[in-house]
């Protein structure tokens, strides 16, 4: 399989994945850079991402332009990764989410802070973005290239800003990795949200608990690709899903959509 396939291969698998993870639900997006041209990137026509495949996939330029003239419909909030992409050249993937649980911290001045080991990877620092500092009253959704820049400004060198009353932006080195920060990111609002609520002082991670975090980081090490891979296989795409050492792929037959389990977390 060509490089370029098997990186929109894992595209569709990160929609998938932050679909089933209910991360994203008939809205939010995924995008990855393209590898050879880093003034361009991929993302979905608009769609739900559980429905999304291969065919689905346009190719944009940094301003939120499609490559092709006359293809589908695309998002209307693509600005968000085109602002990303443009103002972080070390980024390679970006989210865009409406996860419920994140949201409140975009709304009062407790700071979303990592509490949990496996939400160290938005950082030490969350900014919140708020459409109205610049815009004024608007419909709080990232329709133009200005406001794409305005939130990537906000957004600075970290991982994640939040967008008061809306949502979240994630940005990472890889798909993996911009998925998984993407997984657990509502997964720490809700221990943090939880916390307080208990009430007394929060104990948050230290940046030396962050920095050692990071140290023990890499994408593709048997610990963060066995998310990975649990996570697709769990989304119905498991077959899809390649190693990129071996280009082979794991899993030769689909999981079955678990339906149990999806019944289950509702
Ligand atoms: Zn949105």
């Amino acid at each position: 399989m060509s490089k370029l396939k098997t990186l929109i291969n894992d595209l569709v698998i990160a929609n998938r994945i932050l679909a089933n993870e209910d991360v994203v639900d008939a809205y939010g997006h995924v995008s990855v850079r393209h590898p050879d041209d880093p003034s361009r990137f991929f993302l979905a026509r608009s769609l739900a991402p559980e429905f999304i495949t291969p065919a689905d996939i346009m190719e944009f330029t940094l301003d939120g332009v499609p490559v092709k003239k006359g293809g589908p419909s695309p998002y209307l909030e693509r600005f968000i990764h085109g602002g990303i992409f443009e103002a972080r050249p070390d980024v390679v993937a970006v989210v865009h989410a409406h996860a419920e649980d994140t949201l409140p911290f975009g709304l009062v001045e407790t700071p979303m802070r990592p509490v949990i080991h496996s939400g160290s990877f938005i950082g030490a620092k969350v900014p919140v973005w708020d459409i109205a500092d610049k815009f004024g009253d608007t419909n709080l959704l990232v329709a133009n290239v200005e406001q794409g820049q305005d939130l990537a400004k906000t957004l600075g060198p970290n991982n994640v800003a939040l967008m008061r009353g809306h949502g979240f932006a994630c940005a990472a080195r890889s798909l993996i990795e911009v998925v998984r920060m993407s997984v657990y990111l509502p997964r720490n609002a809700r221990a943090l949200s939880g916390a307080k609520q208990l009430g007394g002082a929060v104990k948050y991670l230290s940046q030396g608990e962050i920095d050692a975090r990071n140290r023990g980081y890499s994408p593709y090490s048997v610990e963060t690709w066995r998310a990975w891979h649990y996570w697709a296989t769990k989304a119905g795409v498991g077959n899809m899903v390649t190693r990129p050492d071996t280009k082979v792929a794991v899993s030769k037959k689909p999981a079955k959509k678990s339906k149990t389990a999806k019944g289950k977390k509702k």
